[in-house]
């Protein structure tokens, strides 16, 4: 529960992906944002409702590490992802994607009124 709450926090806490879109390499190519879904009822998010950081980590490399809240089903997806900008971006899921976190019904911040 407290993890939960934490992650909750953190999400509310963070800035939406897009605002931090395209993300521009050194080199010109450009990352103009992935299609994430949800993880558990696959739902398209909401721009609003994927936030997290964009960092960069080397000429050529970017790490988006993101969270995902759906409305839907009340539930936060944690996408990580590394973006290589060699040429055409391309997006290599970090493999803890599929973590997800129920968020309880109750004391939701998150729901929209
Ligand atoms: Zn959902």
């Amino acid at each position: 529960m407290k993890q939960l709450q934490a992650t909750q926090i953190e999400w509310s806490s963070s800035h939406p992906i897009h605002q931090q879109l395209p993300y521009r390499f050194p080199n010109g190519v450009e990352f103009k944002g992935v299609n994430a879904r949800c993880g558990q009822c696959g739902a398209d998010y909401a721009a609003d409702y994927m936030r997290g950081t964009l960092s960069t980590l080397n000429q050529k490399q970017c790490l988006m590490v993101a969270k995902g809240f759906c409305g839907l089903c009340n539930t936060i997806t944690c996408f990580n992802f590394l973006i290589d900008g060699s040429a055409e971006p391309k997006i290599m899921d970090l493999g803890e994607s599929q973590q997800r976190h129920s968020l309880p019904q109750q004391d939701s911040a998150l729901q929209e009124h």
